[in-house]
């Protein structure tokens, strides 16, 4: 390895921080030399998912012009980071590598043995909280366990004060020179070709910092007042829609903190509004609380009970849900709603997961891989422990017994039936007193609107009242707890 000198660069490996404002690593690296920005595409930690890896072409696009402007060059490879990391340390001389700390499994294990690799060729090493409120592992019960309830969990987390605050992007920083440049994003191959699917996404987001702090600014301007009354309404713009943008790192729990107390402060009529949101932000952290304390959460029943029930198998009903022709039109709405723009309320996710495994009884794991697959917030964490929350079988779990009926899900949630006339447009001349249960329509009702059940939307799959019979029956089959 070449000596370290005054121009030895030191390396800010990005990853899922994405971002240059809240960034320790970033700060400890523009503190430490000139600066080389790395993020490497790993297949043991990169998303899987289409959209997902979608939403990550456009981050690191936006991330190279951000760091650009600043004259620090991103360099962007594929391959395993294990061997890569220290390579190129070696190859250019570094003297220090800086990043924020990941909690999934694969990618501890991954940074522990990179972090002595390099530590063990004499380089400086430090990594950082940034992505979390608090370190999985800091908040536990007296018991010094992993909490398994969720209000628990926020009152011990929150019980340690208000998180640090947000550190601003470093003020200088000088970028390393003579670096190759890498062969850019674009060569990573992240977004779809034949076909491009991704035309929904591209009109709904806007992947990286900017749109970040721009999704933030408008949600506190417009969203949260009424976050907590209207937060489970999918026809109106009453959630922030940061998650995929949390997901990537784009901005941090911390900036989204305080610039919430801040503005609750300065008007007190938001303090519920406020309050729920940020118990949201605390799901997310319980989430991966979860996950590092049981680190197979997407293929292990937090309730090993569970192991024993009886799941169907049924591609047809697994098929049907997929592209929404359930017959339900709130869950076929949801379900359009993530195909064709990557997302998905909270709400009619957690309607449209109750579907397949309550009225479907597929299994949970089924559901898990396909939102991996279609969301542009997949999640290692979010998602299993929704999902297994949705399923009964997760940590302070909805009991199984409490049985979403979609078509009341759809009459409260969706009153005059604007989402679901959104995404199910063959629907949109049903009157909204049938719009959730047009098979239940009389015919002459349906014939003026257009609707022949089982030719332009389907008839249910399943018939809702005995579903919920069934999977109560399958339920009632466990061990006890
Ligand atoms: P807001 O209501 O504005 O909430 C703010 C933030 O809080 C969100 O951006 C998110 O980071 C966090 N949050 C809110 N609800 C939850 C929750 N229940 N669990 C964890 N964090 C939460 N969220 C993901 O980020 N990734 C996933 O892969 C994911 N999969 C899910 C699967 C199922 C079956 C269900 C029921 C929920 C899932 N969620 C997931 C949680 C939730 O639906 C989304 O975080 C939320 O809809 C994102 O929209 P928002 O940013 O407008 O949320």
């Amino acid at each position: 390895m070449p000596a370290a000198s005054a121009c030895s660069p030191a390396i800010v490996w990005f990853r899922d921080d994405l971002r240059c404002d809240d960034n320790p690593a970033l700060r400890a690296a523009a503190g430490a030399g000139p600066v080389l920005a790395l993020h490497v595409l790993d297949a043991e930690t990169a998303p899987a998912g289409g959209a997902a890896r979608w939403w990550l072409a456009g981050s690191l696009a936006a991330l190279t012009a951000e760091l650009a402007a600043r004259g620090v060059p991103l360099r962007i490879i594929a391959g395993p980071a294990r061997s890569l990391v220290p390579e190129i340390a070696r190859a250019v001389g570094a003297r220090a590598v800086f990043w924020n700390r990941r909690y999934s499994a694969p990618a501890i294990a991954i940074d522990t043995g990179i972090k002595a690799a390099l530590a063990a060729a004499g380089l400086r090493v430090e990594s950082f909280a940034a992505s979390l409120l608090h370190e999985p592992w800091t908040v536990t019960t007296r018991t010094g366990a992993p909490f398994r309830v969720f209000t628990p969990f926020w009152r011990a987390a929150r019980a340690g004060g208000p998180p640090r605050l947000p550190l601003p992007p470093p003020e200088h920083i000088t970028g390393a020179t003579g670096i190759e440049p890498g062969p850019g994003v674009e060569a990573l191959g992240l977004r779809p070709v034949r076909p491009d699917w991704a035309g929904g996404l591209r009109a709904s987001w806007t992947p990286g910092e900017a749109g970040a702090r721009a999704r933030l600014t408008d949600f506190l301007d417009h969203g949260l007042a009424g976050y907590a009354r209207d937060r489970d309404r999918p026809d109106l713009s009453a959630v922030s829609r940061l998650s995929p943008h949390l997901r990537f790192g784009e901005i941090s729990p911390h900036r989204i903190w305080h610039a919430l107390t801040h503005r609750a402060a300065a008007a007190p009529e938001l303090a519920t509004d406020a309050e729920k949101f940020l118990s949201e932000i605390g799901w997310r952290e319980f989430s991966w609380h979860l996950l590092h304390a049981m680190p197979d959460l997407a293929e292990r029943n937090f309730q090993p009970r569970f192991d024993a029930f009886p799941w169907h198998i049924d591609d047809a009903a697994l098929g049907a849900w997929q592209r929404g022709q359930t017959g339900y039109p709130i869950v076929d709405a949801g379900m359009r709603e993530l195909w064709k723009t990557g997302w998905m309320h909270n709400r009619v996710r957690m309607v449209a997961a109750s579907f397949l495994v309550k009225d479907l009884r597929l299994d949970w794991r089924a559901g898990e891989r396909w939102f991996a697959d279609t969301l542009v917030d997949a999640d290692p964490a979010a998602n299993p422990a929704n999902w297994q929350w949705v399923a009964g079988s997760g940590a302070d779990a909805a009991p199984y017994f409490r049985i979403f009926n979609p078509v009341l899900q759809g009459e409260k949630f969706d009153p005059d039936g604007r989402y679901v006339r959104t995404h199910v447009p063959e629907l949109a001349r049903l009157p909204d007193r049938w719009l959730h249960r047009p098979f239940e329509a009389p015919a002459a009702v349906r014939a003026a609107a257009g609707v022949r059940l089982g030719e332009t939307y389907p008839a249910p799959i399943v018939d809702h009242g005995r579903a919920r019979e069934a999977a109560l029956a399958a339920f009632a089959s466990l061990p006890s707890a």
